[in-house]
């Protein structure tokens, strides 16, 4: 058991950099979803629903990803999915978030990229507590010439608060070095980038990300530890790594958080920030992914609240934005510093 009460891991003010909107729905509002579209006979129940969001691999959890995804139909339920999606954040003192997105996977809807983000953005800005940042998901599965016209569309959306592009979706059979000119295209337009890395595949796919995407940040990044060189190429190079242990252990790439690396990673001093996501379909918390850290690993509150320093540091705001982030959390009455 952790000697930190988890109130305190409650009530400081938290950063998110890794969570998928659509992998944050709150469950009452998914259920609601389900429900208005006749649902499904498998799922009778909202328990139900908790109970299909238990995975046997990571393949199993995009299955269960696009099962979901079936139930969200209208730009309506995007302005609705993202305001309780947004309420959740606040009322969990996570007051900036870097969401990724994923349109993409509703072009059979019809709708397009900007009607869907404008949808979103409006549900986001019905809750002035917590602000929410778009990171576009242009989504490995996509063919490259799919992949590139995402890049063109999304590059337009800055006043909705796309500030860059990731790459999520099937690791294990899609690697990353095919999106090199969807990278660079997004490089041009100034846009920020991300690539999911070292999650559902190993090491080749984290230096095929390193080398040919040129990523401002890894998300995951936790199998370099199959590779010693990479290790130290975290380290050399101060890279900064979206951890999101309790997602890995979910999805069955670690037993445990003891058998996670993360504990490596902040104990070699790397540039690591704590992630959840898909909270929902994890069922995690950020104070789930703390709690476990301090009690697999000892951290202190003072590590805790450097981790969501990190955060800030390597987020995508503006330096003001970043320096007004910074004295928000260290004048909290919560907040631990040096
Ligand atoms: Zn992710």
């Amino acid at each position: 058991m952790t000697d930190i009460p988890t109130r305190w891991f409650d009530a400081i003010p938290k950063v998110e950099l890794h969570v998928h909107l659509e992998g944050s729905i709150p469950l009452d509002t998914l259920w609601e979803l389900v429900q208005r579209y006749g649902g499904d006979p498998s799922v009778p129940t909202r328990a139900a629903l908790e109970q299909r969001f238990v995975y046997t691999d990571f393949a199993h959890f995009i299955e269960m990803w696009v099962w979901k995804n079936r139930y969200i139909r209208s730009l309506d339920d995007f302005t609705l999915l993202a305001e309780a999606v947004a309420r959740d954040f606040a009322a969990q003192n996570i007051i900036y978030v870097e969401a990724h997105y994923s349109p993409t996977d509703f072009r059979a809807l019809g709708f397009s990229i900007a009607a869907i983000t404008a949808a979103i953005r409006t549900g986001l800005d019905r809750c002035a507590e917590t602000t929410v940042l778009l990171i576009c998901d242009v989504v490995r599965d996509s063919p490259i010439e799919r992949a590139m016209q995402t890049v063109h569309e999304v590059a337009a959306l800055r006043h909705l608060g796309v500030v860059g592009i990731g790459l999520g979706g099937s690791e294990q059979s899609h690697p990353p070095e095919p999106f090199a000119p969807v990278f660079a295209l997004a490089r041009s337009y100034g846009l920020h980038t991300t690539v999911h890395a070292g999650e559902a595949a190993g090491p080749a796919s984290i230096w095929g990300a390193i080398n040919a995407l040129l990523p401002e940040r890894i998300g995951h990044a936790g199998r370099a530890v199959e590779d010693p060189a990479l290790v130290e190429y975290y380290v050399a190079h101060n890279l900064a790594l979206e951890c999101c242990p309790l997602s890995n252990v979910r999805t069955n790439v670690y037993p445990s958080i003891a058998a996670h690396p993360v504990g490596m990673f902040i104990a070699r001093g790397m540039c690591v920030t704590i992630n959840t996501d898909d909270p929902k379909m994890f069922h995690n918390t950020l104070t789930d992914e703390y709690a476990a850290l301090v009690d697999v690993y000892g951290l202190t509150r003072r590590d805790i609240c450097r981790l969501i320093e990190n955060a800030v540091d390597v987020s995508w705001l503006a330096p003001e934005g970043r320096a007004a982030l910074h004295a928000t959390l260290s004048t909290h009455p919560d907040w631990v510093r040096d």
